[in-house]
């Protein structure tokens, strides 16, 4: 295959980015228009890379509408190591967090949370094999918790939270977006801190989107350790220490690209069209079943199942056959799952509909 052609990337992540992000990074590898050097190569304090990092954040906050008293921060260590740094910052002695039980992931950053202090699980739908997002009347929330956690997209169940829990004005909202923000508008205010992993929505893996507000910021006690702390990345502009700065970039590039098409607004309408699609030849027969109840489908993983397993194999070989690929499930739930993020283009979700159609038609 000529290394230009792309085939459809449904990868659930790192996941396709988008085309212009990619050849512009390209063009841009050797040498920064006007600085002759890769964006690798320069140091992170150099006026060069301070603007680009200014300028990535500046255009996430009018993107997505952030307030003045939120901070952005730019972290490492993916969203993974935000399951400690949140409780770590966020949880002191004697208090307690909520945890909604909505996925692995979830599960994940609960018990991350739980190794720092006093954690309560509250609405699991993990007894459903966490094919739905509880319901508010679910909730049980701990009054006074130092805040609640939820994943607003559960990347391997395929749901998302389609319109936000009710913790109340006093209790702060924490979210793991790493695999649905910037996926529409987002109410900023209604969150604490949000955070996500690039490699789905924003970027390359590395580089770990923090959004907190800033009075939250008086919790960090002086005695985390330091690259921990999330008032001491934010008092250094997420410069404590050298950042992932390819990663920052292609981030910066990637909002650029949001922009271009119009803002969230627009790519929402445009996720909702290309999950739509999918849905309605889940739907079509009974061939294909949708595993997410229908209230709780999530607009960015489509997972659905065959009759068997044996079928589901030879699904996926057919497709990764037909330039479909991606399309295999998360081991631990098998079936197949269908990532169409911000960047993956709507003629791939027509191809798979197309896919999907003929093999019913051969096999069904
Ligand atoms: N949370 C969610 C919702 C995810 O989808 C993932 C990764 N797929 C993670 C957390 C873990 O992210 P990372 O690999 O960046 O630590």
């Amino acid at each position: 295959m000529p290394t230009a052609t792309r085939i459809f990337n449904f990868s659930a992540g790192p996941a396709v980015l988008p085309l212009p992000v990619l050849e512009q990074a390209q063009r841009e590898l050797v040498s920064l228009p006007g600085v002759g050097m890769s964006v690798m190569e320069i140091s992170h304090r150099s006026k060069t890379f301070e603007d680009l990092l200014g300028t990535a954040i500046a255009d996430l906050r009018e993107l997505s509408g952030i307030p003045a008293h939120y901070r952005v921060l730019m972290l490492q260590g993916g969203a993974s190591l935000q399951f400690s740094m949140v409780p770590m910052n966020l949880l002191g002695p004697g208090q307690t967090a909520d945890y909604v039980d909505t996925g692995s992931w979830a599960e994940k950053a609960a018990k991350e949370a739980a190794r720092v202090g006093t954690v309560k699980i509250t609405g699991s739908t993990k007894a459903d094999g966490y094919n739905r997002i509880p319901s508010q009347s679910e909730l049980a929330l701990t009054p006074g918790a130092a805040y609640v956690h939820i994943t607003t997209n559960n990347t391997i169940e395929g749901t998302e939270w389609r319109s936000l829990p009710d913790v109340g004005r006093d209790v702060p909202l924490v979210a793991d977006a790493s695999s649905d923000i910037l996926s529409g508008p987002l109410d900023i205010t209604r969150f604490g801190l949000i955070y996500a992993g690039a490699q789905k929505n924003l970027g390359p893996s590395g580089v770990t989107l923090v959004i907190v507000r800033e009075d939250l910021l008086s919790r960090s006690k002086s005695d985390l350790p330091v690259m921990l702390n999330y008032k001491v990345q934010a008092d250094n502009n997420s410069l404590y220490n050298t950042p992932n700065t390819f990663g920052i970039y292609i981030f910066g590039l990637t909002m650029k690209w949001l922009k271009s098409l119009g803002g969230l607004a627009a790519i929402a309408r445009t996720n909702e069209r290309k999950a739509a699609k999918l849905y309605a030849e889940i739907d079509r027969t009974g061939f294909y079943r949708g595993t997410a109840q229908p209230a709780s489908r999530s607009l960015m993983n489509v997972t659905f199942r065959l009759r068997t397993e044996e079928l589901e194999k030879i699904f996926e070989k057919d497709a990764t056959a037909a330039g479909l690929d991606g399309l295999k499930g998360h081991r631990s739930v098998g079936g197949m799952r269908a990532s169409i993020y911000n960047a993956f283009p709507e003629e791939g979700v027509d191809a798979l509909v197309e896919f999907m159609r003929e093999f019913e038609r051969k096999r069904g």
